[in-house]
């Protein structure tokens, strides 16, 4: 379909394989320095299919980027003792130094006190209460990969964000607070949006940067964007199909078409936001096994 597009488009994808590949650069001088590699351990508990293909990628790419991978595989009829077993397993584990839980659990069990078992240390999706925690303090920390891969791909598009208007649509613990977290650090001025936000159309016309992170399909139009905005788009939806085909289109929270004609750059879904989320996770493994073996942050990350 052709589309009035004046905005340009920010290669997420691109963007992130440049980022695996200097992680994938970065590993040779680190197992000099420990004699082992960084090692991301990812525990997948029962068999929904769509997180079975999530952790199958993150495994490849954990191995293509030169890095140890770990997975582990509970039943869905696992307790919450065995899940909070494994991972104090884990913790103890030298070899270890990224633990991802693949959410959501099956519904028995209680996602956020499995979550806090994690080592904050090693916690590389940023999602344990210490992280937050650090996050909100401004304390070195693991910050949640999907955020972080939006501030990159912002900071590459504008450099300083020093004094921007931001407004984060969406205040989940996952995407949007830590969005907002890292913007704030970031020294832009932050509005953060969600369901109760009143006239949020005229918010966002307001801001400079605009990330949606909502969960509803194509709801950021056109006209709520002041031109030139830089707009990224968190959401991934499929659209029911459409006759005769199987699956539905993907597409993001925002119009892009409209958005596209308004702002100055976007993201695409897919192919934004999506492949910084894995790249994020390997930066933020590589950047904990440098934190446990006590060596200094490996630089350009
Ligand atoms: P959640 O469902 O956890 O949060 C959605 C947020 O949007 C809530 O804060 C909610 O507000 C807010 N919201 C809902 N409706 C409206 C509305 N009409 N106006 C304003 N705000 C609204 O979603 P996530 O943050 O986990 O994910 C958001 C999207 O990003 C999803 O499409 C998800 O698939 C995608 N995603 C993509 C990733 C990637 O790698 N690209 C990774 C993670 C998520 P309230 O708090 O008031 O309910």
């Amino acid at each position: 379909m052709a589309v009035d597009a004046a905005a340009q488009v920010i290669d997420g994808k691109a963007f992130a394989a440049g980022l695996r590949g200097r992680i994938a650069d970065a590993v040779p001088a680190f197992v000099a320095a420990t004699g082992r590699a960084p090692g991301l351990a990812v525990v997948l508990v029962g068999d929904d299919p769509a997180s079975a293909v999530y952790v199958g990628s993150k495994g490849k790419a954990t191995v293509a980027a030169g890095m140890a991978s770990f997975e582990h595989r509970l039943p869905a009829t696992a307790t919450q003792d065995e899940v909070e077993a494994l991972l104090a397993r884990l913790n103890a584990d030298d070899a270890v130094d990224g633990i991802l839980l693949q959410l959501p659990l099956p519904g028995h069990l209680d996602e956020q006190v499995a979550v806090a078992t994690i080592d904050p240390d090693k916690d590389v999706d940023g999602l344990t209460p210490v992280s937050a925690g650090r996050l909100a303090l401004g304390i070195a920390g693991m910050v949640p990969c999907t955020p972080y891969g939006c501030l990159l791909l912002l900071q590459d598009r504008l450099g300083d964000l020093s004094g921007k208007d931001a407004i984060v649509v969406g205040r989940s613990i996952l995407v949007g607070k830590p969005m907002g977290q890292l913007l704030l650090g970031a020294n832009a001025t932050v509005t953060m949006a969600h369901s109760r936000t009143k006239d949020l159309p005229a918010l966002v016309r307001r801001a400079d940067i605009v990330v949606a992170a909502v969960g509803r399909a194509e709801m950021v139009k056109g006209d709520w964007i002041k031109p030139g905005a830089i707009v990224i788009d968190v959401g991934i939806n499929r659209l029911p199909p459409a006759d005769g085909a199987a699956k539905g289109r993907l597409v993001g929270d925002v119009d892009y078409a409209e958005v596209a004609a308004v702002a100055d750059a976007i993201t695409p879904v897919p192919g934004g936001v999506g492949p910084m989320t894995i790249a994020c996770l390997l930066r933020n493994t590589l950047v904990a096994a440098h934190r446990r073996a006590g060596l200094a942050d490996p630089e350009g990350f």
